[in-house]
C-alpha cells in the first residue's frame, strides 16, 4: 500500500493475536517494525516470522503503562530506523469480569492503566518522533466495547470508549502538522484473549458470535489488513475517525 514500503512501524502487543499479524502485512508493505510487548517470547516469535517472510523486524520489552518503557520505545525505532513514521498502539487487556458494584478496584485501576493511560502514553512520545520525521499516522485499538457496553466489564469498556475520545483529540491537535490519528474497533476476533474469555464465560462467546450478523468471528488479519491501510497514503484524508469492523454487531 502506499507509503509504506521503506518506513517504520511501531507494534505495540506485537507478541500475539491481531498485533502479531499487524506487524505481518506491514513487514509484507515493507515496513521495518518494531514489535513492542511485555510477552518478550511472543515479540520474539513474531519478529522470527517477520524475518522468515524476508521482512526487518526489532523487538522491544515494553509495558505502554511504563513512561520510561514506552520512550526507550520510540528512541529504539528512531536509533534503529532512523526515524517514526507509523505506530499500531494495540496492546491490552481484558481484565476481570465482575459487576460495577462489585468490581475489584485493582482490576479497574490496571485495565485502565494498560489500555487508556498506554495508549496516550504511547502518542505521547510517538507525537514527537513523528513531526521530527516530518509526518505519520497513528492507529489506536479500541473494540466495539468502546461503542457499546458489555456487562461486567465497566474498565474494559471505559478504556475503548476512551480509546475513541483520545483518538479524536490527537487528530484534532496533529492533522495539520501531518499526523493522522484514527481508532480501529475490532468485534469478536479469534486471538488468545479471546480463547481465554471462551474459557472464562463460554455461553457469553456464543450469544456474542450468535449476535455477529456475518455469523462467526473476525480473523486478526482482518484489523491487521485495516491497520495498514489507515497508516498509508491510501487513506490521506481519514483522520480522527474510528472504523468499527465487527462483522456488522454494532449496526444492530
Ligand atoms: P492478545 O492475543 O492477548 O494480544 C495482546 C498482546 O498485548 C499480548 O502479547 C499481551 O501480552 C500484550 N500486552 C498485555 N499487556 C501489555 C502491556 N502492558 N504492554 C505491552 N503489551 C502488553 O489480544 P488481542 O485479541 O490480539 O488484542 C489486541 C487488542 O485488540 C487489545 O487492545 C484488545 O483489547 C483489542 N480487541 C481485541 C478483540 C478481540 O476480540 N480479540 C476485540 C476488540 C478489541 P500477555 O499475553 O503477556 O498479556
Amino acid at each position: 500500500m502506499n507509503g509504506i514500503s521503506g518506513s517504520t512501524t511501531i507494534v505495540t502487543g506485537g507478541g500475539s493475536g491481531i498485533g502479531r499479524e499487524a506487524a505481518l502485512r506491514f513487514a509484507e508493505e515493507g515496513a521495518n517494525v518494531v514489535v513492542a510487548d511485555v510477552d518478550t517470547d511472543g515479540a520474539a516469535e513474531t519478529a522470527d516470522l517477520v524475518r522468515e517472510a524476508g521482512g526487518e523486524a526489532t523487538v522491544t520489552d515494553t509495558d505502554v503503562s511504563d513512561p520510561n518503557d514506552v520512550e526507550a520505545m520510540v528512541d529504539t525505532a528512531v536509533e534503529t530506523y532512523g526515524g517514526l513514521d507509523y505506530a499500531f498502539n494495540n496492546a491490552g487487556i481484558e481484565g476481570e469480569s465482575e459487576p460495577a458494584g462489585e468490581h475489584p478496584l485493582d482490576n479497574w485501576e490496571r485495565v485502565i492503566d494498560v489500555n487508556l493511560k498506554g495508549v496516550f502514553l504511547c502518542m505521547r512520545y510517538e507525537l514527537p518522533a513523528m513531526l521530527e520525521s516530518g509526518g505519520g499516522s497513528i492507529v489506536n485499538t479500541s473494540s466495539i466495547a468502546g461503542i457499546v457496553g458489555f456487562p461486567n466489564l465497566s474498565p474494559y469498556v471505559a478504556s475503548k470508549h476512551g480509546v475513541i475520545g483520545l483518538t479524536k483529540n490527537a487528530a484534532l491537535e496533529y492533522s495539520g502538522e501531518g499526523v493522522r490519528v484514527n481508532a480501529i474497533s475490532p468485534g469478536v476476533i479469534e486471538t488468545p484473549m479471546v480463547q481465554r474469555s471462551q474459557e472464562d464465560d463460554p455461553e457469553q462467546m456464543e450469544q456474542v458470535k450468535a449476535a455477529t450478523p456475518i455469523g462467526r468471528l473476525g480473523a486478526p488479519d482482518e484489523i491487521g489488513d485495516a491497520a495498514v491501510w489507515l497508516c498509508s497514503e491510501d487513506a490521506s484524508f481519514v483522520t480522527g475517525e474510528t472504523l468499527v469492523i465487527d462483522g456488522g454487531y454494532v449496526a444492530q
